[in-house]
């Protein structure tokens, strides 16, 4: 029998694409060795996106399926929620404004039959983004890449991804509630491939991001990947340091009134020496909360062959 690919295709406010897209995507699929279903998650549209999807699902039966959640959840609930429901042996998440494009579905395919549990679609160029979206994006990666510690993070890549059955049902046994999805893939580590892309223009429409929510999306995957953030407050120590030390030679190298001024800064920097010393401490309680809660596995077994010894007493 053939293998089952599923296509986790989210989409708010998508009306004017959302049979362009799945034209796109099965014309792609369709020159595949695959059987297929794209799963179309409404994430709470308040214009005609359901209305659309049903229409494709009655003209394509075999083919569309449509989750339809109860409000609007943002990006990383949309494609959990196909994560969820997904029971392809192949999973692709991507997004459905065309940016990233359906055919390159089938080169990733063959990363996955040459033996890759994950595979990467990331972005050559951003010819089509603007150019404020592309100094935040490069901020951002580079940010993100600095602060997540052991796991590898592809630079530059977003969620349009293919992974295994392995790799989903690993992804699906990570207790965390609250998972960017670009985070918790590369965590999950496994044989990774990466094909290159060119990000084409959104098909119509308008993004879906503003300032104030690609803000609040890089502090969650930020947060999400380490720790590392809150230990940044310990670098605040060597300043007061620095400040102390400027303030002693003030002592010795002034006189009159403006000796007064260098005993006030000693003070002030001893002062905050200790919030900042405080604040660090409760910094490194906070952070060992965070891991603990999100009951993340220490490490993640790719396979295991026991000694002839042990299969005795399996
Ligand atoms: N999206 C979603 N829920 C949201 C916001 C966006 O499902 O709350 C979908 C959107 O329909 C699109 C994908 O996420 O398929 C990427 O969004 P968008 O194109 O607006 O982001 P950009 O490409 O501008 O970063
Ligand atoms: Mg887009």
């Amino acid at each position: 029998m053939k293998q089952l690919i599923t296509v986790i295709a989210p989409m708010y406010n998508e009306e004017e694409i959302v049979e362009e897209y799945c034209m796109a995507t099965m014309a792609a699929l369709d020159l595949s060795n695959y059987t297929y279903e794209i799963l179309l998650v409404n994430d709470g549209s308040k214009d005609r996106t359901l209305l659309k999807m049903q229409m494709m699902q009655e003209r394509y039966p075999n083919h569309i399926g449509i989750i339809n959640l109860t409000r609007n959840f943002g990006l990383e609930g949309a494609i959990y929620a196909g994560i969820r429901m997904a029971v392809g042996n192949i999973v692709v998440v991507m997004d459905a404004d065309l940016q990233d494009p359906p055919d390159l579905i089938l080169e990733m395919l063959k990363k996955y039959e040459s033996g890759a549990d994950i595979v990467i679609a990331n972005r050559e160029k951003r010819k089509n983004d603007n150019f404020f979206k592309r100094v935040t994006a490069s901020i951002y990666y580079r940010v993100l890449d600095s602060l997540s510690g052991k796991i590898h993070l592809e630079r530059g890549a977003a969620n349009y991804r293919l992974l295994s059955g392995r790799a989903l049902e690993k992804l699906r046994a990570l207790p965390e509630v609250n998972g960017v999805f670009r985070v918790t893939v590369p965590f999950l580590g496994m044989k990774t491939e990466t094909v290159i892309y060119t990000r084409n223009q959104r098909f119509a429409g308008k993004t879906k991001y503003n300032l104030k929510s690609m803000i609040r999306y890089a502090l969650d995957s930020l947060t999400g990947i380490s720790i590392e953030p809150l230990r940044k407050i310990s670098l605040m120590l060597p300043i007061a340091s620095i400040i102390f030390l400027i303030n002693i030679i003030g002592i010795f190298v002034a006189d009159g009134y403006w000796k007064g001024f260098f005993y006030i800064g000693v003070l002030i920097s001893i002062f905050f020496g200790f919030v900042f010393a405080a604040l660090a401490l409760i910094g490194e309680y906070i952070g060992q909360i965070m891991i603990e809660s999100k009951n993340r596995p220490t490490s993640l077994i790719y396979s295991y062959d026991p000694s002839l010894n042990g299969k005795e007493f399996l």
